[in-house]
């Protein structure tokens, strides 16, 4: 078979002796949700639509060996008998029926300390910040019966007719915790020298293998960096991973967090690839493939990835959920058609870390395969959207891949609304891919596209459409503070344009996800360490070079200075920051505190002069002698268009922040237009 002409080291298969991997792409292991239900269908029809897209290798979400060891609180998530046999073959056979060459991988995870139960079990009873038990410590039993529970899971994925298993031995959970003195204190043959603290993962390994015999996929998954003081050395990671090939694993996959570590790793602002020569290196030491991952969300980046020889396959997670197809798209050369993830984790790891169904933000049908479907419409409609921001344009293209006959108009000379906004702040560059791809798909679903086109009540009302969509988006609020019309006040939209000047002392009212993306803009200097990732290792204390114990031990993170002062305000007694999202909030504020952005709540807002800001906080009297105060006070809905139409116009739907501005973000706007556009 001659070479891809454009990725021909993404699409050469993977010869493992005993089975063939047809490419080098895998779908990391991702926890939905899904797994709890009773219902397998869902499950299937998620990974069948993905192995449909061409992904060579699927790993399912973690799943436990024993009731020890969930991560959620769901028992469904166990399995440790032949009673769950039928709804893991529901799975397996929907994915070998979408593509018999494709190959899925159950995961088994054991969450050790981490486990949301109050039995949980560890190496020593060391407990994380971030789980509210304390563990057990195992005895000599409970490691013994553990041994086997993992033995007697992959037995059952085998018999369930999974082509292998991964075992997670990063993270923080239970093999992990056994190799860090931090959290195993034993001082019998499974703690102590790292030869012991080794053992359990290896024999985990060597019972596995000897278990399922030789032609069964057995990956492991090693932390190649912990980004934790008390992490790894390289030493380490290199002498674990050989001793793990030595014990049977057909493949490695490198992990480069545990969930208490304090560096991002996944979200939007790490650039993409970040970690990959971390694997480059350790592929150095090995025979076994090896398997890299983190913020590779685009066909050239993965084959660029494999040709600098730092992985043998490339995992790609959450770019899955936002596009089932994106390995097909490449393949066909249709990547302006990839529908992008922009590494924002709004619906799908806040969810999963909320205990909520994961999807995705650009992608409201991902995990809602059997419920959100785009079928042909039974009857064309001609249908008028107003307004091209993230509602309007999922719903324009939407529909029209249903068949509508859609004109989309829009008051600004381009599509996008807000997320022209969003797109400028440093960290958030992978918004313009999702810009991209709506690009195209109006083309690609011929939408007529009105641009610089104001819509007048008049003008709709006057004509025959069958059903008007009105996505007007939002406005910003303007607070009924004392002096707002000071020549000092700026709006978000002003400030972010560039539209006015910004001063050397500004106060930002108002700290929600706008607040915190308008410090972030007005406080950077030099290049965005989203696309650098050198100042992405600088700012965050990162040593690729000499790998120091986690990557990160003894490394000062360097963030360059703003020469502004800077406070960021809000009313609520609340912590600042409390409210953005789970996964990503706590990296937006350390990377403002570090750059000396104050933070300041319990805020009453007095008046505005040329003295400044005058405030009340916390009950005293304080003025900030700032020479800018930008606005980022929420937004209102701008829904005047609507109640203009309401009374003439029958099939009227409102969308988005016109509907409802509160707390409106681009998910919601998205996953109302596909819904909407799914049911006309
Ligand atoms: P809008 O985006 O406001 O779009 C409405 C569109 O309608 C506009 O283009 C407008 O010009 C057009 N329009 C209005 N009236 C008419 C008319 N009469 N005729 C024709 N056209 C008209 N959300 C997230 O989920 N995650 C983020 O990380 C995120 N970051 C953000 C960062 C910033 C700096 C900003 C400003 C916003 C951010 N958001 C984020 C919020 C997100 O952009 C909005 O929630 C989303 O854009 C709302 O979508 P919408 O389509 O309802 O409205
Ligand atoms: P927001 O999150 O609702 O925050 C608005 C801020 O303004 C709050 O700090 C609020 O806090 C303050 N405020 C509200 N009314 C005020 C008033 N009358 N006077 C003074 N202050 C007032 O809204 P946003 O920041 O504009 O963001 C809009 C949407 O975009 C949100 O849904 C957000 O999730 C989304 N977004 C997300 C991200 C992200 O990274 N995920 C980034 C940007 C935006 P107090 O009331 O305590 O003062
Ligand atoms: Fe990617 Fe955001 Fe979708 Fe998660 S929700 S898969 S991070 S685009």
């Amino acid at each position: 078979m001659s070479a891809h002409p454009k990725y021909p080291l993404l699409f050469e298969p993977l010869d493992l002796g005993f089975t063939t991997v047809k490419n080098r792409v895998l779908m990391g292991s991702m926890h939905t949700g899904l797994e709890n239900d009773d219902d397998a269908e869902r499950q299937a029809a998620y990974f069948a639509e993905r192995a449909k897209g061409g992904v060579g290798m699927i790993i399912t979400g973690g799943t436990a060996p024993n009731a020890d060891s969930t991560v959620g609180d769901d028992t469904h998530e166990v399995f440790n008998s032949a009673d769950r046999l039928p709804w893991h073959k529901t799975v397996t056979d929907a994915v070998y029926a979408a593509a018999p060459d494709c190959k899925i991988c159950l995961q088994i995870l054991h969450a050790g300390r981490y486990a949301m139960t109050p039995n949980q079990v560890a190496p020593s009873p060391v407990k994380s910040y971030i789980n509210p038990f304390t563990p057990r410590e195992m005895n000599a039993e409970d490691i013994e019966r553990t041994l086997q529970d993992f033995v007697n899971c992959a037995q059952l994925a085998k018999e369930a007719g999974y082509s292998g298993v991964e075992i997670i031995g990063s993270a923080g959970y239970l093999l992990s915790s056994f190799l860090l003195e931090k959290t195993n204190k034993r001082t019998d043959e499974w703690g102590g020298s790292y030869e012991n603290r080794m053992r359990f993962a290896l024999e985990v390994i060597r019972r596995v293998r000897e278990a399922v015999g030789e032609d069964f996929i057995l990956i492991y998954r090693i932390a190649a960096m912990e980004m934790m003081e008390d992490g790894s050395s390289w030493e380490e990671v290199v002498t674990l991973a050989k001793r793990i090939e030595a014990a049977g694993a057909s493949i490695i996959s490198t992990h480069f967090v545990w969930h208490e570590a304090q560096v991002p790793t996944i979200s939007t602002r790490v650039p993409r690839a970040a970690f990959t020569r971390v694997t480059g290196k350790l592929r150095k030491e090995l025979n076994i493939p090896l398997i890299t991952s983190n913020r590779i969300n685009m066909p050239d980046v993965a084959e660029s990835v494999l040709e600098a020889g730092h992985a043998d396959i490339v995992s790609m997670g959450r770019p899955m959920l936002a596009d089932p197809e994106l390995v097909n798209k490449a393949n066909d050369g249709r990547e302006d058609e990839i529908n992008t993830c922009i590494g924002c984790n709004q619906a799908c790891l806040d969810h999963a870390f909320n205990g909520k169904e994961v999807s995705c933000l650009v992608n409201p049908r991902a995990c809602n395969e059997t419920n959100l479907n785009y079928l042909p419409a039974t009857q064309t409609k001609k249908i008028a959207v107003v307004g091209a921001g993230p509602a309007g344009l999922a719903f324009a293209v939407t529909a029209a891949e249903r068949g509508h006959q859609v004109t989309l108009f829009e008051a600004d000379g381009d599509i996008g609304g807000h997320f022209n906004l969003a797109k400028v702040i440093p960290g958030k560059e992978e918004f313009y891919e999702t810009l991209r791809y709506y690009r195209k798909q109006l083309d690609l679903h011929k939408v007529e596209l009105k641009l610089n086109h104001r819509v007048s009540a008049e003008e709709l009302s006057g004509a025959d459409w069958d059903e008007v969509v009105i996505a007007t988006g939002i406005t910003p609020r303007i607070p009924a503070i004392d002096g707002i019309e000071h020549s000092k006040v700026v709006s978000y939209t002003d400030a972010i344009l560039g539209n006015k000047p910004i001063g050397h002392k500004v106060a930002i009212v108002g700290a929600g996800g706008i607040g915190f993306d308008v410090a972030e803009l007005i406080s950077h200097k030099g290049k965005s360490a989203s696309l650098d990732i050198d100042v992405f290792a600088r700012e965050w204390g990162i040593d690729f070079e000499n790998h120091p114990r986690g990557g990160v031990a003894g490394v000062v993170p360097r963030v360059e200075k703003s020469d502004r002062e800077i406070y960021l305000l809000q009313r609520k007694a609340t912590a600042v920051g409390k409210g953005l999202g789970r996964t990503t909030g706590w990296t937006h504020k350390l990377s403002l505190q570090r750059k000396d952005v104050k933070m300041l709540n319990g805020v009453q807002y007095e008046r505005i002069d040329d003295e400044g800001l005058h405030t009340t906080i916390h009950g005293e009297p304080k003025t900030l002698d700032v020479d800018t105060v930008i606005i980022c006070a929420g937004q209102e809905s701008d829904n005047v268009l609507y109640n203009r139409l309401k009374d003439s116009v029958s099939n009227l739907h409102l969308i988005g922040g016109a509907e409802l501005a509160m707390e409106i973000d681009a998910k919601r706007a998205i996953d109302q237009g596909c819904r909407l556009a799914a049911a006309l």
